[in-house]
């Protein structure tokens, strides 16, 4: 049985929220709309942003569900940015 070897690759991550990826165009234009850029108005860095967790169907784990106090986007959409309705949350405005 021939022996494992290691590998080094390069991955590209977000400033903003430091998700990252294998490709430096997807993540680029990840950076440029990330939702946790104020500019962005997006739910991140919104005031209206709220979390639930909800039990999971074979009641093994909670798990985090976004939520907008103000009914700003449809439920079925975790994360929008370019919100009308966006106010900056307290971690935005202290800056
Ligand atoms: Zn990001």
């Amino acid at each position: 049985m021939a022996a494992v070897e290691p590998v080094k690759c390069t991955r590209y991550r977000c400033p903003h929220c430091r998700k990252t990826g294998s490709k430096r165009a997807y993540m680029q234009k990840h950076a440029d709309g990330c939702a946790a850029v104020p500019d962005n108005r997006g739910c991140k860095t919104c005031r209206n942003d709220a979390a639930e967790f909800v039990l999971a169907s074979d009641a093994s784990a909670y798990r985090k569900v976004r939520t907008c106090a103000i009914g700003a986007r449809d439920e079925s959409i975790q994360i929008i940015t370019h919100c009308q309705k966006w106010s900056p949350n307290r971690d935005v405005a202290a800056t």
